[in-house]
């Protein structure tokens, strides 16, 4: 057969791995001229390793990542260092990686509310049952079974700094998946995220994949027989296309999808992200803290921030440290269309928050990213809304972070989710 594969992400590469390996002819084609998606990095000519646009990380639990990568034989490029994550009290940060700690958490007090955090977390990390759990909203869950206190101090911050406006509508399943799939260790390829893309594209190269880079495709249309992927005014037929970009995308690509597989793309909900990265002379953090949870209602312009170096050491970026403030956003938001030092200008009161010395001159360099699809919004009773893998135009397929529910999204899911469309286009399921 011979396949088209839209994007060059975590998700299309390892579908692409496995459409291969089946023996068919298979060309990815990337409208960036990189691999890696979202999970893509950038390097400075000083630099050994590469840092995320998005920061990223591994945990433990994602065992679609971890086997693909031992497959591909670079398990020992893996590492697991134990960075700390802290969250804020009072002005203070308190370490908050895992659930014992989380429970010592002062904002909770003492006495009953500890108890009701403990049932709550050893309850959804046992159960399996997260068709019950769509059901309700977050939101609404944890009001009664957590109580008001415990929620709003623990998760509350964390709902409203990921959905903004829809914080009180996503179901109680995403809370579900976030603490069932998470570990408190934290991993990474040797060399950064962007080297294992890159490893895995030559890879896919070697193998006769073909990737294209720079190629925005704009429509994908049904003809006799196949499929005709139509970029920069040029048509190529293909018996079976993967699309693995938005929903939004996917909608614009294929006008003649039937209405109600339309309708349902547009239908989904999902937040953008803008995420600015610093290269400082000096360590912001003076404890050493690698994740800094900022709740939104503290005033701070941005999420979470993220010393980088206190989990890959700065030696790999030639001494610089390299921190990461980011927030997620809906489309329209101010912060989408200001430019990189006015940006800066905003976040330099937080930065000296974090630090009472930092000044503007501790900074080396900065870069901004931003994305409009970052973080699908799963409402409750959202897998009825799931768009089906196998389109109802045959050969036509997506893949998608909207589609990884129940489970949120990330590059394992990405990985997840591209070899399973990969088996569905051979049939094998
Ligand atoms: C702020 C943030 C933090 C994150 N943190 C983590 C983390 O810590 N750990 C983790 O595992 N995951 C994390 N993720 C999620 C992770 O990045 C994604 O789940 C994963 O990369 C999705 O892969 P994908 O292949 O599905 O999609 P994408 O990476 O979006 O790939 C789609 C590809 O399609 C290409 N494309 C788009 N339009 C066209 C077109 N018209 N023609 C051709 N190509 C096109 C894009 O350029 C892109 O390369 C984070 C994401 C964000 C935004």
């Amino acid at each position: 057969m011979k396949i088209a594969i839209i994007g060059a992400g975590y998700g299309g590469m390892a579908a692409a791995y496995d459409l291969k390996k089946a023996g068919h002819d298979v060309t990815i084609f990337e409208s960036a001229d990189y691999v890696g998606g979202l999970a893509s990095g950038f390097k400075e000519p000083h630099w050994n390793w590469s840092v995320e646009k998005f920061y990223h990380h591994w945990f433990q639990s994602d065992s679609e990542m971890l086997e693909l990568i031992r497959e591909l034989g670079w398990e020992d490029k893996v590492r697991f260092p134990r960075p700390q994550t802290v969250m804020l009290y009072k002005n203070k940060w308190y370490p908050f990686d895992s659930i014992f700690k989380m429970a010592l958490f002062p904002g909770l007090g003492w006495g009953i509310n500890k108890i009701r955090f403990g049932f709550v977390g050893l309850f959804l990390r046992l159960t399996n049952n997260w068709r019950a759990l769509e059901k309700v909203t977050a939101d609404a869950w944890m009001m009664k079974w957590a109580g008001k206190t415990v929620y709003e101090q623990m998760w509350k911050p964390l709902l409203i700094g990921k959905f903004g406006p829809y914080y009180k509508d996503v179901n109680m399943a995403w809370m579900w998946a976030r603490i069932k799939a998470r570990t408190t260790r934290l991993g990474t390829f040797e060399g950064g995220f962007q080297k294992f893309a890159d490893l895995f594209a030559e890879k896919l190269r070697e193998s006769g994949v073909g990737i294209r880079f720079g190629v925005k495709v704009d429509s994908i249309k049904q003809e006799q027989a196949g499929l005709s992927v139509r970029s920069d005014g040029e048509s190529e037929s293909f018996d079976k296309v993967l699309v693995t970009t938005s929903p939004n995308l996917m909608a614009r690509f294929c006008p003649d999808l039937p209405e109600k597989y339309l309708e349902g793309l547009l239908g989904l909900k999902s937040m953008g992200a803008v995420v600015m990265t610093l290269a400082l002379k000096y360590p912001l953090s003076k404890d050493g803290y690698y994740w800094f949870n900022v709740p939104k209602d503290e005033g701070y312009p941005f999420l979470a921030l993220v010393e980088h170096t206190n989990f890959v050491p700065k030696e790999n970026f030639g001494g610089d440290h390299i921190v990461y403030a980011g927030d997620y956003l809906e489309l329209g938001h101010e912060y989408f269309s200001m430019n990189d030092d006015e940006l800066l200008e905003r976040f330099i009161p937080a930065f000296q928050k974090f630090n009472p010395e930092f000044s503007r001159e501790w900074v080396r360099k900065i870069w901004v990213s931003k994305t409009n699809y970052a973080q699908p919004v799963p409402l409750v009773n959202h897998s009825k809304n799931v768009p089906a893998i196998r389109t109802p135009i045959e050969g036509l397929f997506f893949a998608s972070m909207s589609q990884v529910y129940p489970w949120d999204r990330g590059t394992n899911f990405a990985v997840e989710i591209g070899r399973r469309a990969a088996r569905m286009m051979l049939k094998v399921l």
